[in-house]
């Protein structure tokens, strides 16, 4: 029979246990998760025309491995957080007619430190296809990895709707954890067994700024489902059920039931399926448009070179910031 004290260690180990768990879970805190960047940036790659999807499919473990990369110079660089985001609701209500459009006219209405402290993704997004053309006109191998691979980051991260909500982990409402929950634990539980990933075709896009307003509009308004969906159906399930202590690649973790995840996407009605299937598309159009912009180089000649000396430096030190899980700005789950 075991004694008091061996219970009460065994207790302890247990927080003990659990403290690191949740410890680590915060340190891999990524958005749309691991999971859904690489999905994002992978199926992306089966929408491009014949031209392109040679080098794209020779190259597409790139595409996924680094799909979480700008999410690692979170912890490295302040600037790079609110390019992954924008609070919509700070610019009120749907049409949002308050905010220009245009960097140039926002900039000029709100000044450049309150657009940065509120989030710049539809903006940044330009500066990353513009990169993108510039990398396809210069037959720039390894440029045209890096940036499709960054570019499918932030279009993934425009189409999460609380990516464009400053109640951004419900923090603000009594749901802290709804952040990962919708774009991690959810995409996880389901997207391999329930989501069509067969998407169709690319499209050019005429209107790159347009286009990325239209989604991020579209998340702006699901963003109001996602948080009042949540809340009506955790009043209505016991706290118990709400959360449980799972395995996870061999620890024990706290976090969303099964049961819940599964009536919460159940009421969602395949929005994160739908929003997933049009961020992929997203990335397979400016991917294309790119390529079209820049003049439809060849892509059958070019040759990845070994990474130099400097992109080694700068993956590794990604990698060290990363692992140290400071996160600079705001990070998914606070
Ligand atoms: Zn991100």
């Amino acid at each position: 029979m075991m004694d008091w004290w061996g219970q009460n260690n065994m207790k302890k180990n247990r927080i003990i246990l659990l403290a690191i768990c949740l410890f680590i879970l915060h340190f891999n805190a990524f958005c749309w998760g691991f999971f859904g960047h690489r999905q994002i940036n992978y199926h992306a790659v089966f929408l491009l025309p014949p031209e392109m999807i040679r080098f794209y499919k020779t190259n597409i473990q790139y595409l996924a491995d680094h799909a979480t990369d700008p999410d690692k110079r979170r912890y490295a660089f302040p600037e790079e957080g609110p390019r992954h985001y924008i609070d919509m609701d700070h610019y009120g209500f749907f049409p949002f007619s308050e905010l220009p459009r245009s960097w140039e006219h926002a900039k000029g209405k709100f000044t450049e430190d309150s657009l940065q402290a509120h989030g710049i993704a539809p903006w940044w997004i330009q500066v990353m296809y513009r990169r993108l053309i510039k990398a396809f006109k210069e037959k720039d191998a390894g440029a045209i990895l890096k940036t499709s691979s960054d570019l499918g980051h932030y279009l993934g991260d425009i189409h999460v709707p609380l990516h464009t909500s400053s109640n951004h982990n419900g923090q603000k409402t009594g749901q802290t954890g709804i952040h990962g929950f919708w774009e991690s634990r959810l995409p996880e539980m389901f997207a391999n067994e329930q989501y069509d990933m067969v998407i169709g075709k690319a499209s050019f896009i005429k209107d790159p700024l347009d286009f990325t307003w239209r989604r991020i509009y579209e998340s702006a308004l699901a963003s109001d489902s996602v948080l009042r969906l949540e809340k009506s159906l955790s009043g209505s399930i016991s706290s118990d059920k709400k959360f449980a202590y799972e395995e996870r690649n061999g620890v024990v973790v706290r976090q969303y039931a099964n049961f819940y995840a599964t009536k919460y996407h159940h009421i969602l009605n395949g929005m994160v399926e739908r929003r997933m299937r049009s961020a992929i598309f997203s990335v397979a159009s400016f991917w294309y448009s790119a390529w079209l912009e820049a003049g439809q180089p060849d892509l059958k000649t070019l040759i990845v070179n070994e990474l130099s000396v400097e992109q080694h430096q700068e993956m590794d030190s990604l990698q060290k910031a990363w692992q140290r899980g400071k996160i600079i700005g705001r990070s998914c789950t606070n």
